[in-house]
């Protein structure tokens, strides 16, 4: 294995993988409230299909893969996928970002089939705000028991995905810091992006030196390492805490220049940035028969045409589809 690089030097061994479509809440910063256009089943591809892709993939030099959605809980059968993806012998870490409403029904057959971790997404900790941010009628408190029980399975670590909203939800800012310091949760603050479909606005978005600010009332934020992985968040921690509270910037300051990520929406294209439009259809290709080494040279090619970054700064967002396709 030689390893997989784009045209710009950046080692690429991340894949996302956007098992389904289909989500049970609507977010307001995600997705329109009704109306969503739903794929036909048989545009989405099969489980064996992701294994053949991601095979192709780990042969080039993917090591890592993350299950995504739309809500991926909702998709049939989501250990039997991590259990296939297990058996790829390049991949060594497997993952998933949930909404956490289904987490604690499937949470410890996920763990047996081979997923090591889980990001839940989680915007506030009260049940009526909760309703007005995913328009559900879901609870909150199936979301919390889920974490729990992931965590009690040994899913590790376990981390909480807060997109923060002035006005709606930023007033949450140190109670999701306090889980750090007396639950030893590691929470991650986003920065609002206005993808296509969405229903928030620009005067809702709180940079993360803003959101820092306010929660080093609770103590100085001391800069630290990962507990795992290499993601785009920067984390820090209060003194003397395990928890981490971590940062992701996607408005203010890019973090193109070490991008290692590839996507694969639900109806088999590879993206090679969630911020451009830029697909190369691997679906149809695959269903007409191709080889596997025809397969890996698609990858390839799509590899070479990764963008250097992604113009959001420059307020362009990509129109063609919602978060909930492309796997957020
Ligand atoms: N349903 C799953 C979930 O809720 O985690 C996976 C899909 S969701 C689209 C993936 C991630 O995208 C979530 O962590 C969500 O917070 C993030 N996301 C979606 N829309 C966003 C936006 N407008 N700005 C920032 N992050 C966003």
């Amino acid at each position: 294995m030689t390893g997989l690089s784009d045209s710009f030097q950046r080692p690429i061994n991340y894949l996302r993988i956007s098992v389904t479509d289909r989500c049970n809440l609507r977010c307001i910063y995600c997705m329109p409230a009704e109306g969503v256009c739903l794929m036909p089943h048989d545009a989405i591809l099969t489980y064996e299909e992701i294994y053949t892709i991601v095979q192709a993939a780990a042969e080039l030099g993917i090591d890592k893969v993350r299950l995504t959605g739309g809500e991926p809980l909702l998709r049939a059968g989501l250990p039997k996928l991590v259990q296939m993806l297990s058996q790829i012998e390049a991949i060594n870490d497997i993952s998933l970002t949930t909404n956490g409403t289904l987490l604690s029904r499937y949470a410890a057959e996920l763990k047996q089939a081979g997923l090591q971790r889980v990001n839940v997404s989680l915007d506030t900790l009260k049940q009526d705000k909760f309703k007005f941010i995913t328009r559900s009628d879901n609870n909150l408190d199936d979301v919390l028991k889920g974490i729990e029980v992931a965590k009690s399975v040994g899913l590790n670590p376990v981390k909480i995905n807060m997109v923060v909203m002035a006005g709606i939800n930023d007033d949450e800012l140190l109670d999701f810091a306090t889980k750090t310091i007396n639950e030893e949760w590691h929470v991650r603050f986003i920065e609002l992006m206005l993808p296509a479909g969405a229903s928030t606005t620009a005067s809702q978005f709180v940079s993360a030196s803003d959101m820092r600010k306010r929660l080093e009332l609770l103590g100085e934020l001391q800069p630290c390492l990962p507990s795992v992985g290499n993601g785009p968040a920067k984390y820090f921690r209060f003194p003397h805490t395990r928890g981490t509270t971590g940062f992701i910037t996607p408005a203010s300051e890019h973090f193109c220049f070490r991008c290692n990520r590839l996507r694969l929406t639900s109806d088999g294209k590879l993206r090679l940035c969630l911020l451009s439009e830029d697909e190369i259809d691997l679906k149809q290709p695959l269903r007409s028969g191709i080889s596997s080494v025809v397969l890996k040279q698609l990858i390839v090619e799509a590899v070479a045409r990764k963008p250097l970054r992604h113009q959001l700064v420059e307020g362009y967002m990509p129109k063609d589809r919602p978060f909930s396709q492309v796997g957020g």
